[in-house]
């Protein structure tokens, strides 16, 4: 059996949607998973939501294996890689506020299919200005692309997928305000748990073809990928606070039994009220 993952981030409780990630990673692991806190965003994660992993975990009777990854402990080792990816100028620093990169969208040459213009990409080095002014360091995916060529991965069932040159752009990999983002701190993460199986819904399948690509240039070992269905509400809507999804807190003060709930997630059965919405 692979070595699969749970990758929660502590910025809510969970709902039944990550009961249903959970049990999945579990089943596809033989039983348990690598379980890793996605808590790089300060602003966004908080001590008690992580309290609330666990104990959510713990009711379900979903035990996770070995030591639990902190992202927040991590930094010096997304600082290295992405050192690494200086030294063979695979990144460059972008200056470019939010404002700026809107407004050349918006323009008449440009090309909203990209989610960057690339403007600050060739720019001459200018430590002077780096020293001064906050900056975020960008994927030279074009020169990344040179150097490995489209990159691909193969889902659980035997799918192959192909990454399209659209699908990539020139990703954020060190925010200003925080010294790694989720695509490099997650291949590294990954790596580093052994993780064999990329165990996620089907929402962050978009996600892949970049993580894959820093994957090759860092070296590091080609996991599977199982994106499974998102569980939504039984009239389509997504499973997001702002609908009232219920969480497993509310479900377990209501008299839930946690382990029955998982046994039913694993054989895809969703309580009344839920439905799966298929993966594209
Ligand atoms: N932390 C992410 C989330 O909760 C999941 C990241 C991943 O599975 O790659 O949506």
């Amino acid at each position: 059996m692979p070595v699969t993952r749970f990758a929660p981030s502590p910025s809510g409780r969970l709902h039944l949607g990550h009961a249903f990630s959970a049990a999945m990673a579990a089943d596809a692991g033989g039983g348990s998973y690598r379980l890793r806190i996605d808590d790089l965003d300060p602003a966004r994660s908080r001590e008690e939501f992580v309290d609330g992993i666990f104990e959510d975990l713990r009711w379900l009777g979903l035990d996770w294996s070995g030591e639990v990854m902190r992202e927040s402990e991590r930094l010096a080792r997304y600082d290295a890689a992405l050192e690494t990816l200086k030294a063979d100028r695979l990144v460059y620093p972008c200056f470019c506020t939010r404002a700026d990169i809107a407004a050349v969208l918006s323009a008449p040459h440009g090309d909203p299919g990209h989610q960057y213009p690339g403007t600050c990409r060739g720019l001459p080095d200018d430590p002077g200005r780096r020293a001064s002014s906050p900056h975020s360091w960008r994927l030279d995916h074009r020169r990344a692309l040179e150097r490995i060529g489209l990159p691909s991965w193969t889902e659980r069932d035997g799918r192959h997928f192909s990454a399209t040159p659209d699908q990539l752009g020139d990703a954020i990999l060190a925010r200003k305000d925080a010294p790694s983002s989720y695509h490099l701190a997650c291949v590294l993460d990954d790596a580093d748990q052994g993780v064999e199986m990329v165990v996620r819904g089907a929402d962050l399948r978009p996600s892949t073809p970049i993580q894959r690509l820093l994957q090759h240039l860092l070296g590091l070992p080609e996991p599977t990928y199982f994106h499974h269905e998102l569980v939504g509400h039984a009239d389509g809507r997504r499973l997001a606070k702002r609908d009232q999804a219920p969480t497993l807190a509310a479900m377990r003060a209501d008299g839930v039994d946690g382990p029955a709930l998982a046994a039913s997630l694993t054989a895809r059965s969703l309580p009344l009220g839920f439905a799966f919405i298929a993966p594209t």
